[in-house]
């Protein structure tokens, strides 16, 4: 794991990159921000989770570093053992963690509920989307208090890389690490949609996947939005899926969710 700062002091913010080796977006915006070295009004940690990982390019050695918090000193596994450091880190701080996806190019943040946290960090990101994941979060870093997650794009694209940076400088000034001015004309105008994650799109064994639907658009009662093989999944009822993509999982396609409202900026 390695650690880095900005500004004087004990941080209470922190950004976070590299919980999964394969998204080497976060690295590229913590790398980017230490580069320019911007004037803070109070002090940053930037932290590269799975550094091991990341020199390898998987997404994890032993176990998902995203299900194992809050991990043991002692585990037996790499990310056992780093899911403690990590937590330790990031126990006092306000907290952007940086991910990317196989099944969505815009960004979007994630948060285990619409707290105080959300309510004051997300108008400030370039998202149109939140996900509130309902506590559904079993051994996720967004079960700690303070922590938003965003999905920065596609895994391993120049977009994704590009918006981890824009996101990373809004959570920024959305913290008073950065000063709120020189912000851009729009920003923090334009609300964002709020999503519940309602329940998980199981995949049946196929050889061939497909998926029909669009992520945050709405699925109609009786549409059809996936297929495996030649069987097509049909909506019982109306949704709004959510990482939906035809491989980006292997057992599962992807989450129904309900549209619950919108956060003002
Ligand atoms: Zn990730």
């Amino acid at each position: 794991m390695r650690i880095e700062q900005l500004g004087e002091g004990t941080p209470e913010v922190a950004v976070v990159a590299a919980i999964h080796g394969d998204e080497p977006c976060g690295v590229h915006a913590v790398e980017r921000l230490l580069a320019d070295d911007p004037e803070t009004e109070r002090p940053v940690k930037f932290i590269v989770a799975n550094e091991l990982a990341l020199e390898r390019e998987v997404r994890y050695v032993d176990e998902d570093l995203n299900r194992a918090f809050p991990g043991d000193p002692d585990a037996d596994t790499h990310e056992g053992r780093l899911a403690t450091d990590l937590a330790r880190e990031v126990r006092d701080c306000t907290t952007l963690a940086l991910h990317s996806t196989q099944s969505y190019g815009e960004p979007f943040a994630v948060t285990d509920e619409v707290g105080a946290v959300a309510r004051t960090v997300c108008p400030h990101l370039p998202i149109s989307e939140l996900v509130d994941t309902q506590n559904d979060t079993d051994g996720r870093l967004i079960e700690y208090p303070h922590t938003v997650e965003v999905e920065c794009g596609y895994q391993g694209s120049t977009e994704a890389a590009e918006n981890a940076v824009e996101l990373t400088r809004g959570f920024l000034r959305a913290t008073g690490v950065l000063p709120a001015g020189e912000s851009l004309p729009d920003e923090g105008a334009d609300p964002v949609e709020v999503f519940r994650l309602d329940s998980r799109i199981s995949k049946s064994p196929a050889t061939e996947y497909e998926v029909f639907a669009e992520n945050f658009e709405r699925v109609e009662g009786g549409e059809a939005f996936a297929a495996a093989d030649d069987r097509r999944l049909v909506a019982d009822e109306p949704f709004y899926p959510i990482l939906l993509s035809a491989y980006g999982y292997e057992d599962i396609f992807g989450y129904r969710s309900d549209r619950i409202g919108v956060l003002e900026g």
